[in-house]
């Protein structure tokens, strides 16, 4: 018998598995080249060569038997964490050091992490819609209460004013992700600077302590120069967490890592707490020889121009077929208004023409679906006349 709380997740679930095993079946009837699987944020440029080498010197140069120990601190190695702040630093000109530095296992092990460290039962955790779903889970995980803000289908900024009526004495944390999944929206400074003075002005009036997470692992996936704010220089009590998921094309290494800023509310019971955390669900330590990876690979770039050429080209193909959709600035899905209310009837005659497409309501957005265009140029290109094809099933 299991649990309760994952017969719900597990119900969930299916969706996603279900198109996976979707996409395997139409590769076989079809043949792989045929499919047009928009479905998986899974980067398909593969990691800088940089990262092969800093394998094998690391493999060569360090101690075995502290390279595959425990690490000494559960938030990671010292020489690591102390090299991600002296990189922040020179990048952000921000002041961490490395105790502001908690190794983790990508994203997710990060939210995880500090959401564990937050979260009382029934703290109430805010996202703004269209989000990555797994915040609904991970803010369960703890039995926190997740408060959606609507989505602003206009430019996919962050509705303040509904979200400034949403907070509540209750109100723990609220996670932003830009540049963002599923729009490909980065929130502008404007945005981040109002968001800042509505939280300072909420702590205030209720006398507490409201955590701004900032979610990205799509910081480094970001189009035509456009700048992301680094969020603790707009507001004190913010939390990167950060991952290599994509920045370095390492997502199934799991590696990132969580900054608990000095200026952050109980700083020191925070960072401790993230500490405790990492070891008590499990984690102990980020993967170890990841973390001297990231050391030797810090300046280390994935080349975005191949993102960049398919967002150009799925963008310009699915606006002169007349989809509506506005050009993502960073990461690399685009966000499409179905042509019918139900997405989920859409996503489904796609599928007619092999495309696999994932419903916006899986993010808190019905009405819109997600393209993720992590896929080979020549994929986007020949599905351009199948989305054509698609499109004439509405034009009446
Ligand atoms: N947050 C967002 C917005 C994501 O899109 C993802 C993965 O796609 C994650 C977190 C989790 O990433 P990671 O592989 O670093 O755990």
């Amino acid at each position: 018998m299991i649990s309760k709380k994952m017969e719900h997740m597990v119900a969930n679930s299916s969706a996603i598995r279900a198109m996976f095993e979707e996409g395997n079946r139409l590769a076989k009837l079809y043949g792989k080249e045929n499919v047009y699987d928009f479905s998986l944020g899974n980067p398909n440029v593969p990691a800088p060569e940089a990262v092969k080498q800093a394998i094998l010197d690391i493999l060569s140069e360090e101690d075995p038997v502290v390279l595959h120990g425990y690490t000494n601190s559960n938030a990671g190695y010292e020489d690591v964490r102390q090299a991600v702040a002296d990189s922040l630093n020179e990048r952000f000109h921000t002041a961490f050091s490395a105790k502001n530095i908690t190794m983790t296992v990508g994203a997710a092990g990060g939210l995880n992490v500090i959401l564990k460290s937050l979260l009382n039962p029934g703290d109430e955790v805010i996202v703004f819609a269209p989000y990555f779903g797994e915040y609904r889970s991970y803010t369960n995980n703890y039995d926190g209460v997740l408060v959606e803000i609507s989505p602003n289908t206009v430019d996919f900024q962050p509705k303040l004013d509904e979200f400034e009526a949403k907070i509540t004495p209750k109100t723990k944390a609220v996670i932003v992700n830009t540049p963002n999944n599923p729009t490909g929206v980065v929130y502008s400074e404007d945005t981040i600077r109002r968001m800042a003075a509505i939280l300072e002005a909420k702590q205030k009036e209720y006398g507490t302590d409201i955590y701004l997470i900032s979610d990205e692992p799509y910081r480094e996936l970001a189009y035509d120069g456009v700048e992301v704010p680094y969020l603790t220089k707009y507001y004190a009590n913010t939390i990167v967490g950060y991952s290599y998921s994509k920045s370095l094309s390492l997502p199934g290494e799991r590696i990132g890592y969580l900054v608990i800023p000095d200026e952050a509310a109980d700083s020191e019971a925070l960072i401790s707490a993230a500490n405790v955390a990492t070891r008590i669900l499990g984690f102990v330590n980020a993967p170890t020889l990841q973390q001297k990876v990231v050391k030797y690979c810090l300046n280390e770039k994935t080349d975005i121009s191949f993102y960049d050429r398919n967002r150009e080209a799925l963008y310009n193909g699915l606006k002169e077929l007349g989809f509506e959709c506005i050009k993502p600035e960073g990461a690399f899905y685009l966000f499409v208004k179905s042509p019918v209310a139900d997405e989920k009837a859409f996503c489904a005659a796609a599928k007619k023409y092999n495309i696999l497409i994932v419903p916006g309501s899986s993010f808190g957005c019905p009405g819109y679906v997600r393209l993720a265009y992590c896929v080979s140029y020549e994929t986007i290109i020949h599905s351009l006349p199948k989305f054509a094809e698609l499109a004439g099933e509405y034009d009446r």
